[in-house]
């Protein structure tokens, strides 16, 4: 039998429109703590609201060295996480600086688990080894870079990296070969604050008029001040051939309270993105949420302030092992920044980086969690899974791939818009792969093999 239309809408509503009701208590999205309980760790016993909220005290109280990190820590987990935790900063190539805030919403009674702790504070016990093939600066930022700190990949736009400094270092970033502090492990290619650098920078991006779109980023935003991004800001929107620019920033997700309290700064941003209305072009905030958790009643006010002024902010999250690689988990990450109004943009599959190979996923995790992501809120609000091609390939859809070997691990990607023809590599940590897998990679005259098998099946 058929039924028209119109046979529908005479029908009772309750028949006609079959879904059921929502209990609203599931629809965790709209929920989140208005902000984390800061007085449960001893350091912080005595500190007032107004100290809490204020972006000057969490950036003064901000910890950058281990011993006192760990010092901050007693009394709130074991002694062996203690010491797992001396043992793997000792291992890390990464600087430390994590603010109060942060430390403030980590579960402490649960710091293995804790999807903040994994991103921040390293421990030994939870180490694996490098993966063979890779190297620091997997993506070949530098060797694509005609002036320091300005690396110009693709045909229209262009990173530039105006310093190197951040409100906090995260252990999985792509840039540990340039971010932070020297470590003992890694020598890093500085890229300072530096006005005779940025003349450099500028001169290059208005003599390439097929350049129209800007990523200031770093380092980060959060740390440049306000006259200094006013002035990055100004100097790129006068440029003719420039349309886009980005201003990307980890701070809304590790300080929001510079956003409330840093008039200074705010202002500083906001004039720019009023500048760049006034002359037709696109100033927007890019920044990096990875967890549900990351968002508070103060990022909720953060958000809403910047909303209020009209600033876009989209969000790059990186896929991350323990943290955020599972189907609910992402969900509920890209419901609360649609919510928030935040346009999840790209989720990362995690890159090549030193010392961190146990935060890394499988090429297949984050497909099957793509699938789960789309057609769950607007498509908009629905990001797309790259893998950032080893070896200056650029970003790809992860679902692009040309040939996916899930035994070794071994993907293969084209990318014709940057190089016609070339190949490149992705490769999945080995200690998920199957356990032949496991044992080719644990011969080294395999490894060329199985990726010379990958690059012939790839066509
Ligand atoms: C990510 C990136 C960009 C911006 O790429 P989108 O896909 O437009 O976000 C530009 N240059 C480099 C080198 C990059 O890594
Ligand atoms: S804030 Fe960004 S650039 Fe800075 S350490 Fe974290 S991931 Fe790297």
């Amino acid at each position: 039998m058929t039924v028209s239309l119109l046979d529908l809408t005479k029908r009772a509503p309750e028949i006609a429109f079959q879904k059921p009701a929502v209990d609203p208590a599931t629809l965790l999205h709209k929920s989140m703590p208005e902000a984390p309980d800061w007085r449960r760790i001893p350091a912080y016993a005595d500190v007032t609201e107004e100290q809490f909220l204020d972006h000057k005290w969490q950036a003064k109280k901000s910890i950058t060295r281990t011993d006192k990190l760990l010092e901050t820590l007693r009394g709130l987990v074991s002694d062996e996480f203690i010491k797992d935790a001396t043992a793997g900063f000792a291992r890390s190539p990464m600087s430390v600086r994590v603010s109060p805030y942060l430390l403030s919403l980590i579960d402490w009674n649960d710091p293995y688990g804790d999807p903040l702790r994994i991103q921040f504070i390293p421990v030994a016990s939870r180490f694996l080894p490098d993966h063979p093939k890779l190297g620091l600066d997997s993506l070949h930022e530098r060797e694509d870079a005609p002036v320091p700190g300005l690396t110009h990949r693709y045909t229209d736009k262009a990173l530039f990296l105006p310093l190197d400094t951040c409100p906090v270092y995260c252990r999985f970033c792509t840039r540990s070969y340039a971010v932070g502090i020297d470590t003992e492990d890694v020598e890093k290619t500085h890229f300072k604050v530096d006005e005779e650098r940025w003349q450099q920078a500028y001169k290059y991006i208005a003599s390439r008029p097929e350049l129209e779109d800007i990523v200031v980023s770093g380092g980060d935003a959060y740390n440049l001040r306000a006259e200094q991004l006013e002035a990055i800001g100004t100097t790129l929107l006068k440029m003719d051939n420039i349309r886009r620019i980005r201003l990307a920033t980890k701070g809304p997700a590790v300080m929001p309270q510079k956003i409330l309290t840093d008039h200074e700064w705010i202002d500083a941003v906001t004039r720019v993105v009023e500048l760049g209305r006034k002359l037709h072009k696109d100033v927007v905030m890019h920044t990096h949420f990875n967890h549900p958790n990351e968002i508070t009643g103060i990022t909720r006010d953060a958000l809403n302030k910047l909303f209020e002024r009209g600033i876009l902010v989209r969000n790059q999250a990186v896929l991350q092992r323990g943290v955020n690689d599972s189907p609910e988990t992402m969900k509920l990450l890209v419901k609360r920044l649609g919510h928030l109004h935040v346009q999840p943009y790209y989720v990362y599959v995690h890159d090549l980086v030193q010392g961190v190979e146990d935060l890394r996923t499988t090429l297949d995790t984050a497909t099957m969690i793509e699938k789960h992501v789309r057609g769950s809120t607007a498509g908009f609000n629905t990001p797309t899974f790259v893998v950032d091609a080893p070896g200056g390939g650029g970003k790809r859809d992860a679902h692009s791939y040309e040939h996916y070997d899930r035994t070794t691990g071994v993907s293969v990607f084209q990318s014709p818009s940057v190089k016609e023809g070339a190949r490149y590599v992705y490769f999945d940590p080995i200690d998920q792969l199957p356990a032949e897998g496991k044992a080719r990679w644990a011969d080294p005259r395999e490894h060329q093999v199985m990726i010379d098998e990958a690059l012939a099946k790839s066509g």
